[in-house]
């Protein structure tokens, strides 16, 4: 079965030079947005999504509300962040935590956040290896935002523009930059790759998508399967066991499989 048409939108959550590290000052969460927005369309659209992201350069500055709303038609909307608590060094605090849409009994896209939510979050707090896990969380506005009489509206800007156009919304806080083994981690590129591929991968997995090669390869066993002929791979067939032993040695040690079957000679 081929994929289905999915669009993510992804959000780097800062722009420009924003929210500077007080543990290592070379740190900006705005620059590790904006790296790993673009590791996750990478990566996303390698399992055949499609990826838009809702700024065109690191420089410009967006609306919360227009960055969550541009969004709209896709499956998927997400908001890349690492926390602060306070403005000085804190390296005792280091929880990942996740955002999702505020419960809503008028849509389904706060079921299918949460579900995300819960996926995502502990994948993030392994990857990055916190100490004190991840938390997914909800937070309500005071207001009546989209004035329909419910106070059911969310607090963050971002996840009220996505909720407006019915995109299971959610924002990833990914660890603190005023602890200090984390920011180091977030500086460095390598664990940002590794990050935005496991990321990828679980939500790819809450869709159902497969790698491309994978599909190829799906759709080549199927077909196959339908043929119903087996395709045997012989490397040579020999009158002394031991010979045959000796040949299977080599291939097992290539790192291929392999066994022997007898096959009877006529006199
Ligand atoms: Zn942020």
């Amino acid at each position: 079965m081929a994929n289905k048409e999915l669009t993510i939108c992804l959000d780097a959550g800062h722009y420009g030079k924003y929210n500077q590290s007080p543990a290592v000052r070379s740190y900006y969460e705005s620059d590790m947005v904006w790296k790993l927005h673009l590791l996750q369309k990478k990566y996303l659209e390698q399992y055949g999504f499609k990826v838009i992201t809702t700024r065109d350069n690191q420089a410009t500055d967006l609306a919360l509300y227009t960055r969550g709303a541009t969004a709209k038609g896709c499956a998927l909307f997400i908001s890349n962040h690492s926390n602060a608590v306070g403005s000085y060094v804190n390296d005792s605090v280091d929880y990942v935590s996740v955002y999702r849409l505020y419960d809503d009994t008028t849509t389904n896209c706060d079921d299918i956040s949460k579900e995300i939510a819960e996926t995502l979050a502990p994948v993030i707090a392994e990857q990055m290896g916190v100490s004190q896990g991840y938390r997914v969380v909800t937070r309500k506005s005071d207001n009546d935002r989209n004035g329909d009489g419910i106070l059911n509206d969310n607090y963050y800007g971002v996840l009220n523009g996505a909720r407006a156009v019915n995109v299971p919304g959610m924002i990833l806080e990914h660890s603190f930059h005023t602890n200090t083994r984390i920011t180091n981690w977030l500086l460095d590129d390598s664990n940002l790759d590794k990050l935005a591929q496991a990321e990828a991968a679980a939500i790819a997995k809450y869709f159902g998508m497969t790698k491309q090669e994978e599909n190829e390869e799906k759709i080549e066993a199927e077909k196959d399967a339908a043929d119903e002929v087996l395709y045997r791979v012989q490397v040579g067939a020999y009158r002394v066991r031991a010979n045959a032993e000796a040949q299977l040695a080599r291939v097992k040690a290539a790192g291929f499989d392999a066994f022997i079957t007898t096959v009877k000679v006529d006199a």
